[in-house]
């Protein structure tokens, strides 16, 4: 769809790490751009490493010096004579000052204008502009002092949401359910809130009660064209954070997805948007919704959108930031099928999903007609603890949502990742859970299903092939043998471990 008459960038810098900088590694060697990666000393052995066409060392393992130094990352793009600079997810990727940086450094920066990022990045200020247009918003108050959001609250009626004006990652948000607890929590969501993101703002919502998380994919050009790709469901979440997600929504209508489109691209419109971009709703028992915030950004979940509509979502990025025109107009967006996304974490479901770091013993990413792995780790390599223990994204295709959901659950049972702990386990049972495969969803369904959930303990065989190789001994033929294979290669050549 995107063709590559002339690269849209000679060169570009990958200013993230994992899984994000693989992908978008990947779409620039597509389009004939050179790549640079950057690297702190917890990532000499990551695969955006070894992809890149470079790679400049950032120093301290610790995101301050390293993935969040705005100087290192421009530096390293003006040495390298980088054009062009992706910042991918979390990290920089919503910061207003690294975008102005790069622009000030005569940089391309992937996403939109630094005054556009500042003026959305803000939920109030986001707020404001939806309710100037006609868009319905979750009733509350903007970011006050205390005792002005204790009276909103109270205006508003019992249960309240707290939440960061600067937030994202589910940080400092708390749900209030009687006036008494109000002080205590607006004070420990203020403590998060400022060690978090450094300004301590919280604004108020009147709590949903059980909503669905909806949210649309717009992309937009420098000359004013937007285009959205329609909607991903995003209810399964832990602690506000997405766990699983998919298109279409299970929940949307023809009629519901008109309204929500327009709303979505109308508010994108005003603020001038260009690149990509999510505007995110909550959707009440009754059908009716509400803008949330927009992530002026590329998301984690924007797989599943890429395998319904066929368009590949960083190309557009780089297409756009390029100056070019949007290659697609609305009508030429077409949606097929049903994609289901899993995100597979380093974390520990018996200790309340901490991060689990740790060297990657054994890897057998499962291979599937219809299944697609975002990866951003291999074999031998060591998990760090100083960031997102996000490993890979697991995201089933078909054309119905039941044979998707299936896909996906026999993706997950497939995937063998020995050494750190992870989520698989959890992942698996939360796709083939009744609820789940009827789709009747709500932001709190994992809490409400899951919350006395034990992983099952390991099979033997994988405790048996996890110790050997820690131990470096070749492991029992048997044991790995009955370890499901992933990898046709691997089982023709038996047992071959570093
Ligand atoms: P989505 O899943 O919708 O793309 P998230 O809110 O889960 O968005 O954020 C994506 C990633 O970015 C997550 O890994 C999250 O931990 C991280 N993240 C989000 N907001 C911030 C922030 N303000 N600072 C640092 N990391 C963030
Ligand atoms: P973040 O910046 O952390 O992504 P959001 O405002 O997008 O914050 O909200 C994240 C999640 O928190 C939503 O997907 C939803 O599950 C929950 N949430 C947010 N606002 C409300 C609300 N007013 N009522 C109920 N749940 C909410
Ligand atoms: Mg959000």
């Amino acid at each position: 769809m995107v063709r590559t008459v002339t690269p849209p960038f000679s060169k570009l810098l990958v200013a993230n790490r994992g899984e994000i900088a693989v992908r978008v590694i990947r779409a620039c060697r597509e389009l004939g751009i050179r790549t640079v990666a950057v690297y702190s000393q917890a990532d000499e052995d990551s695969p955006h490493v070894a992809l890149a066409d470079e790679a400049v060392p950032l120093g301290p393992p610790e995101p301050e010096a390293s993935y969040l130094d705005v100087g290192k990352l421009v530096d390293a793009a003006r040495r390298t004579g980088a054009e062009a600079v992706h910042p991918g997810y979390g990290f920089l990727a919503e910061s207003a000052e690294f975008a102005r940086a790069c622009e000030e450094a005569g940089l391309v920066f992937v996403g939109p204008p630094s005054e556009v990022i500042a003026s959305l990045g803000d939920k109030d200020r986001a707020r404001r502009l939806a309710e100037r247009l006609g868009i319905p918003t979750v009733p509350g108050h903007p970011a006050a002092d205390d005792d002005t959001l204790e009276r909103a609250a109270c205006a508003l009626g019992f249960p309240v949401l707290l939440k960061a004006a600067a937030g994202g990652g589910g940080r400092g948000m708390r749900a209030v359910y009687n006036p008494s607890e109000f002080r205590e929590a607006l004070a420990s969501a203020r403590r998060e809130v400022r060690a978090s993101f450094g300004d301590d703002a919280v604004l108020l919502e009147k709590y949903l009660d059980r909503p669905r998380h909806v949210e649309v994919q717009v992309v937009a050009d420098r000359y004013g064209d937007v285009v959205h790709l329609g909607e991903r469901e995003c209810s399964v979440q832990r602690r506000y954070q997405k766990v699983v997600e998919e298109s279409p929504s299970p929940a949307v209508d023809p009629h519901l997805r008109s309204q929500l489109a327009d709303a979505a691209v109308r508010l994108v419109q005003a603020a001038g948007y260009v690149n990509a971009g999510t505007v995110e709703f909550l959707l009440d028992r009754g059908g009716r919704f509400y803008f949330l915030e927009v992530n002026t950004r590329l998301q984690v979940e924007h797989p599943v959108t890429e395998l319904v509509t066929g368009v590949d979502l960083v190309h557009l990025q780089l297409w756009v930031a390029a100056g070019r025109r949007l290659p697609l107009r609305q009508e030429e967006v077409s949606w097929r099928g049903h994609a289901v996304e899993a995100r597979v974490y380093a974390e520990d479901p018996e200790r309340d999903f901490s991060p689990s770091p740790g060297p990657v013993l054994l890897l057998r990413e499962p291979h599937l007609p219809g299944v697609r792995v975002d990866s951003g780790v291999r074999q031998g390599q060591h998990v760090p603890v100083h960031y997102d223990p996000i490993l890979a994204k697991v995201v089933a295709w078909a054309p119905d949502r039941p044979t998707a959901v299936a896909r996906l659950a026999q993706a997950l049972q497939e995937y063998v990742l020995l050494g750190p702990r992870t989520n698989l386990d959890f992942l698996l049972d939360v796709v083939t859970h009744p609820a789940f495969v009827s789709g009747v969803l709500s932001t709190r369904f994992l809490e409400e299903e899951f919350a006395a959930w034990q992983p099952p303990p390991p099979p033997p065989e994988a405790v048996a092939v996890a110790a050997a190789l820690l131990a470096r001994r070749p492991p029992e033929r048997s044991a790995v043998a009955a370890i499901p294979p992933a990898d046709p290669w691997e089982r023709l050549s038996g047992s071959r471990f570093p």
